[in-house]
């Protein structure tokens, strides 16, 4: 069988732990006989990362917008414990998707992936809800403080002008609780752009919610934001395509959301997604199997798993142990990317291979072979195999060939 072709790399950014084994036998397995794969490699696993002080994730992210597409395996952040496991890093490196996301301004996206034989927690929703989270400022930006006696507190801007812009916060009679929380037009604009152009691209409607009816200033800027970004940019070609953009108050999207059959794109801005997003992939069943997509406003897109690297599992596997890890969203990732290669540069054979992965892995579900996270999701009656990673990828891969041959 000869291969499928691809003429611009996408880039390939490795990761650490159990999800760095399942890349390499999601790669050996589902793409290489099949794919003449091009890719820009970038290994961010942590001693790299080390090695490079950080520098390769810099330079995966800038890669990332020169050729538009990449696909990320789930990397460690190092925290305090990591330091001890790790004793040659020399800093606390940073979060590698934080560092990305900072240099390529964009929204992350997280979708389940939907079976039939694990239904909702929420029994109409049919189709995926994508949430979109604003991932700067507010409360994560806030300067707090607690004082003790009555007094006032003011809000001040000092322009570079020279000019000043003061407000009363209040004046109290006793010990209160203070918090400064700002955003700036720029974020919300990516923020904005980001997601009328993942609706576009998803064919999606999308919902944006906020409380404007309380906070009129503030989040009023978001909705005014949004609204001029659909109505100058976006309008014409949301009309083309048949889709919505739907403005509501939180509470109001909050009680729709719940009755809808889902299949949507839903905004938020930063406390409200973080909230929202746990419930959604709660509801929906298993961490296992979310995805994540950064999107620039200009369409860079970066596809990734939601979880993480899989610690426990991966101690496992460095004592011998076959790991029941389950690799359906970095599979996903793969797919995702693949598939948006294929049509930016008008490869259909890509873009049908990306969609064949994905078949493949649906129907291996289907049909009850799955990882051990799973088995315990189902409907009821519905009967399971549990398989390891490997044995699970290879019943993936006889039912991807039987497609492309
Ligand atoms: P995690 O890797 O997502 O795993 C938490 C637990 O969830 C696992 O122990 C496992 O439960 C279950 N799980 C997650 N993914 C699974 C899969 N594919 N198959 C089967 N079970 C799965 O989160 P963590 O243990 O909190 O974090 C580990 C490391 O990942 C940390 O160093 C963190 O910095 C990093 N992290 C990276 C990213 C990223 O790169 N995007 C995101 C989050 C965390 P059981 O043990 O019960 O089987
Ligand atoms: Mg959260």
């Amino acid at each position: 069988m000869e291969k499928i072709t691809m003429t611009t790399p996408l880039v390939e950014m490795d990761g650490d732990e159990m999800t760095r084994v399942l890349w390499a036998m999601i790669k050996e397995k589902l793409i290489l006989p099949f794919v003449d794969l091009k890719t820009e490699y970038y290994d961010l696993g942590l001693l790299h990362r080390n090695e490079t002080k950080d520098q390769v994730t810099i330079d995966a992210a800038n890669a990332t917008k020169r050729l538009g597409v990449a696909v990320k395996c789930a990397t460690i952040t190092p925290n305090r414990q990591r330091m001890e496991e790790y004793p040659e890093l020399t800093e606390m490196w940073k979060s590698p998707n934080g560092t990305i996301r900072a240099i390529l301004d964009g929204t992350a996206f997280r979708a389940p992936i939907v079976l039939d034989c694990i239904k909702p927690v929420v029994k109409n929703w049919e189709a995926p809800i994508t949430i979109a989270r604003h991932a700067y400022g507010d409360m994560y930006k806030a300067v707090d403080m607690v004082t003790e006696e009555p007094g006032t507190a003011v809000l001040t801007f000092k322009g570079e002008s020279g000019a000043e812009k003061t407000l009363t916060v209040q004046t109290v009679d006793g010990p209160a609780v203070w918090q400064g929380q700002h955003n700036t037009e720029k974020s919300i604009r990516a923020f904005a752009k980001s997601c009328f152009q993942y609706a576009i691209n998803q064919k999606q409607d999308l919902w944006f919610s906020t409380k404007d009816t309380i906070s009129k200033v503030y989040d009023g800027e978001f909705k005014r934001i949004f609204e001029e970004e659909y109505e100058n940019t976006y309008k014409v070609e949301f009309e083309k395509l048949g889709l919505t953009y739907f403005y509501t108050l939180i509470d109001d999207a909050v009680a729709r959301v719940i009755r809808s059959k889902g299949g949507f794109i839903w905004a938020l801005k930063n406390y409200d997604g973080d909230v929202m997003s746990d419930m959604v992939a709660t509801a929906f069943g298993s961490l296992a199997m979310m995805t994540s997509v950064l999107v620039s406003p200009d369409g860079t897109m970066e596809f990734e798993a939601s979880h993480g690297t899989v610690t426990r599992h991966y101690y496992k596997y460095l004592k011998g142990e076959k790991t029941s890890t389950n690799p359906i969203a970095t599979i996903f990732a793969w797919s995702g990317a693949l598939k948006r290669r294929g049509e930016l540069d008008g490869l259909p054979d890509l873009v049908k291979f990306g969609e064949a992965m994905e078949s493949a892995s649906l129907e291996t579900l289907e049909s009850g072979v799955m990882t051990k996270d799973l088995v315990g999701l189902v409907e009821p009656g519905f009967r399971t195999t549990a398989v390891n990673s490997e044995e699970f990828l290879d019943e993936i891969t006889k039912r991807l060939a039987k497609k492309l041959a």
